[in-house]
């Protein structure tokens, strides 16, 4: 892999992990199935454009984004793969995401006025919510009747049905059980109505744990970028993670005893202490409260684990260094990634903050600049 020669920072994106990961991930699908890669959120941090790409090297057939204006960035970027908008859609967006030729997920009457108002030829995906408690029609019965109302349209048609789990992380849960069950009767209906349609439900985990779940598509977006949905080792389901999120001391100075390091005087030294100046902040995405974690936050410097010292600021944060580390102002710091024997994943600093990997890579700000290898 390339090294990263950022001179602040850099979120390294390794493409062909996220090939690999799709085509892992295709060899795990009930024969049939094709798998869209869910590269909303500009590919959950990592960049919607290049992940695009590299998801369809690897075999996905299809992407999905949630606003037109990732759809139209998607186009602009030379992107034209079949494309599903998750949505929801409101005035203008409707029109946008029409233009780009995806085909949006609607669920109310309302979307399909607008839609058959445009007057353009469409292809949508009928949600249902099978409980989720969040969109999509709730009623088997009237998503029926929505499905015959597209099924009719002089401009619509009817390229699919979907649904989505709330509880695909939870291995054995009941609740998971029911929607897939809910669904699957919805689904034989529309599919007898409208043959030809694309059923699909499987979010990542649900594609790991749940062959059943995988219908005529899966929709993964975590475990393509090698990101576990369990919040376990990617490792265990074959993932390699895409992502490594370095930046660089900015300074190394001594402290000495009583000294202290960033806002508030939060971390005082009780001996003399090497600190290291990391040159990210809070802006970049590495969350302040990450700065109050016990046991501390570490990040790797020289190939070892450092404790974070004190409070993070905007654009940087300070380390501990041990005395025996020989760390001078530009070498690398990594926050996410490998470095000689030790590696942090994305799932322990998620552990530290009481959240989920998607947020840690969703939660890389645009300064950090993006480096594909
Ligand atoms: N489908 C829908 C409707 C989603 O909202 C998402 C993301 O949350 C996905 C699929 C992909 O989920 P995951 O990243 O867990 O694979």
């Amino acid at each position: 892999p390339a090294v990263d020669d950022a001179p602040r920072a850099a979120a390294l994106v390794n493409l062909t992990a996220v090939e690999r990961n799709v085509a892992t991930l295709r060899g795990r699908l009930r024969p049939g199935a094709v798998l869209c890669a869910v590269v909303k959120a500009d590919g959950y941090g990592h960049g919607a454009a290049p992940v695009a790409r590299a998801a369809l090297a690897g075999g996905a057939e299809k992407l999905a984004v949630v606003t037109a204006g990732e759809a139209t960035a998607l186009r602009a970027a030379g992107v034209d793969a079949p494309l599903i908008v998750l949505g929801p859609l409101r005035g203008a967006e409707v029109a946008a995401v029409v233009a780009t030729g995806a085909e949006p997920v609607i669920s109310t009457d309302e979307e399909i006025d607008a839609l058959e108002a445009d007057g353009r030829p469409v292809a949508v995906h009928l949600k249902l919510d099978s409980g989720m408690g969040r969109l999509g029609e709730r009623d088997p019965e009237l998503a029926l009747e929505r499905c015959a109302r597209v099924g009719a349209s002089a401009t619509l048609r009817l390229a699919g049905v979907m649904t989505h789990f709330a509880t695909a992380d939870v291995p054995g849960d009941a609740a998971f059980a029911r929607q897939l069950e809910t669904f699957a009767r919805f689904a034989e209906r529309a599919r007898a109505a409208h043959p030809g349609i694309v059923v699909h439900a499987a979010n990542s985990a649900a594609t790991l744990a749940e062959p059943a779940s995988h219908f005529d598509m899966v929709r993964t977006g975590v475990a393509i970028y090698g990101l576990d949905p369990f919040g376990a080792d990617p490792a265990a389901n074959g993932l390699e993670p895409a992502l490594t999120w370095t930046s660089r001391l900015a300074a190394v100075k001594r402290i000495e005893g009583g000294g202290s390091v960033g806002y508030g005087r939060r971390w005082v030294a009780a001996a003399p202490t090497t600190i290291g100046t990391v040159a990210v902040g809070y802006a970049d995405g590495v969350r302040r409260a990450l700065g109050f974690a016990q046991p501390p936050t570490e990040v790797l410097v020289g190939g070892r684990r450092v404790p974070l010292a004190g409070t993070v600021s905007m654009d940087s944060f300070g380390v501990e260094l041990p005395d025996d580390l020989p760390a001078r102002p530009g070498d690398r710091v990594t926050l996410i990634g490998a470095d000689g024997g030790e590696r942090v994943t994305a799932e322990e600093l998620a552990a530290r903050l009481q959240t989920i990997n998607y947020e840690i890579a969703c939660g890389i700000s645009a300064r950090v600049p993006r480096v594909y290898h």
